[in-house]
């Protein structure tokens, strides 16, 4: 089987046969997954979870993007794992490489320093592609157009609990763009330039966003929070704007993805910031997920707790600390800019 260009492969129910009328509540969502043909069993993990415990109720359609062809056994190997529809499609060549512009031995030079420097995946010119096309591009990809709303997954992500409500359609009803999972504070060395870089544009387009100090400190520098963007429920509306658009332009002018190192999460959060209102954003805290080494779950109090209170929450499995109160986490921060009371689970599981 050939895979060219605009070439797709379906699987699964009629394409779109959940568009018609949707009588029951199904949003315009697609599950959104960039992947390579080497990550199939990790993406086999990811679908076999995310099936049980969530899309087996909705049957959300997949769309599965590579930048190069998938392979038939890729295919027709993840297409077993669901009943929904899958369509994969390759991501077009300017989409996933250098803009013009770029000086490729600095370039070069940044990488070399970076593997020196320890920086994570500072040397590698496919991660920046990668960063580049989840800020830049993922939602213009052709596949995607008809959809107002994505779900985001991962190779080896897991979920670790049920859930019973559609997250879609929680995300219109309550008029949100934007959510998360997992808050951390991102690494500063791969990112030097790229808050300076976000407060120029905000002056020089007259933005100012209540969110927006969420990401500051007193002293109105970074404090390098973001939201991780493995985990996404989000509306494209948020980056099929005018000044999304614009705000990655400029990013993108500046050469820095990559001369540095910059992760689409902290662009998408600091996006968030300058163009979305706090009530916008919403938090899945029953939304029970694992992403590498960092969980995000409800730790219980003590051991017994899960036992007596059975109401929906999700509990970490034995052995997994929620990585909310770690220092790291800006879990805090979020509680606190909500003005959420909150205090730091004292039982942790003997590890
Ligand atoms: P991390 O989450 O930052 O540790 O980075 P990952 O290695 O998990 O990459 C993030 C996502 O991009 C995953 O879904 C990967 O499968 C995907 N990805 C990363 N690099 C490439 C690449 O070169 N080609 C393709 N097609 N996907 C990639
Ligand atoms: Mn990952």
């Amino acid at each position: 089987e050939e895979i060219s260009p605009w070439t797709w492969h379906h699987r699964g129910s009629s394409e779109d046969s959940y568009l018609n009328g949707r009588p029951d509540n199904r949003q315009n969502a697609a599950i959104v997954v960039l992947t390579r043909n080497s990550d199939l069993r990790e993406l086999v993990f990811a679908i076999k979870q995310f099936e049980k415990r969530i899309n087996n109720k909705f049957n959300y359609p997949y769309v599965v993007l590579n930048d190069v062809p998938f392979t038939v056994d890729f295919m027709t190997t993840l297409s077993k794992f669901t009943a929904s529809n899958i369509t994969f499609g390759l991501i077009p060549s300017s989409h996933w490489s250098i803009p013009e512009g770029i000086n490729m031995d600095i370039s070069l030079q940044t990488r070399i320093q970076n593997k020196a420097n320890n920086v994570i995946y500072g040397d590698s010119l496919s991660y920046q592609h990668m960063c580049r096309f989840y800020s830049g591009f993922f939602y213009k990809h052709p596949l995607m157009l008809k959809y107002e709303f994505y779900w985001r997954i991962e190779p080896d992500v897991d979920y670790y609990c049920n859930i019973d409500y559609d997250p879609f359609l929680y995300m219109k009803q309550n008029n949100k763009l934007y959510s998360f999972v997992i808050s951390l504070k991102e690494i500063p060395t791969t990112i030097p330039s790229l808050y300076e870089h976000t407060l120029r544009y905000a002056v020089d387009n007259n933005l100012s966003s209540s969110f927006f100090n969420f990401f500051s400190n007193k002293d109105g520098s970074y404090n390098l929070c973001h939201f991780w963007s493995n985990f996404e429920i989000a509306s494209f509306k948020f980056f099929r704007s005018e000044l999304y658009e614009k705000y990655f332009n400029y990013l993108d002018s500046t050469g820095n993805f990559y001369y540095e190192r910059w992760g689409d999460a902290p662009i998408h959060s600091l996006a968030a910031g300058l163009f979305l209102s706090p009530d916008q954003i919403h938090f899945f805290d029953d939304i029970g997920y694992r992403h590498d080494k960092f969980s995000h779950c409800r730790q219980p109090q003590n051991q017994l707790e899960p036992l007596i209170i059975n109401e929906n929450v999700c509990y970490c499995p034995p052995n997994v600390e929620t990585i909310d109160f770690k220092p790291f986490s800006c879990i805090p921060n979020y509680l606190d800019f909500y003005s959420i009371p909150w205090s730091k689970p004292q039982f942790s599981y003997a590890l």
